[in-house]
């Protein structure tokens, strides 16, 4: 993916900062941090379904949901922790975790 610029990066930031719902849908914010708004983040070794932040050390989920492909993230509200493995889950309720 490409660089984001400072300045869409700020907008992104303010608008979800106030209106997390569909933080999901936007793939910019894959690389947006919500705490402190550095646009530093990276895949989180060892866990596939995370990503963290390189300035501020926040982790939160963001993965393709398996079943349907739609995209989780952890800080949508529309993304809740899986009852069974606390996993953030996609809006089709699909979970990986074994039942
Ligand atoms: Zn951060
Ligand atoms: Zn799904
Ligand atoms: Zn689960």
């Amino acid at each position: 993916m490409e660089p984001l610029d400072r300045d869409t990066a700020k907008k992104l930031y303010k608008h979800y900062r106030k209106n997390r719902d569909g933080i999901r849908n936007c793939p910019e914010m894959a690389s947006i941090c919500l705490i402190c708004e550095s646009i530093h983040i990276v895949p989180m070794e060892g866990n596939p379904y995370k990503l963290v932040c390189r300035n501020c050390g926040f982790a939160f989920f963001r993965y393709q949901c398996s079943a349907c492909g739609a995209t989780i993230d952890g800080r949508d509200p529309k993304n809740p922790p899986c009852e069974t493995c606390g996993l953030r889950v996609c809006t089709c309720g699909a979970c990986d975790c074994p039942t």
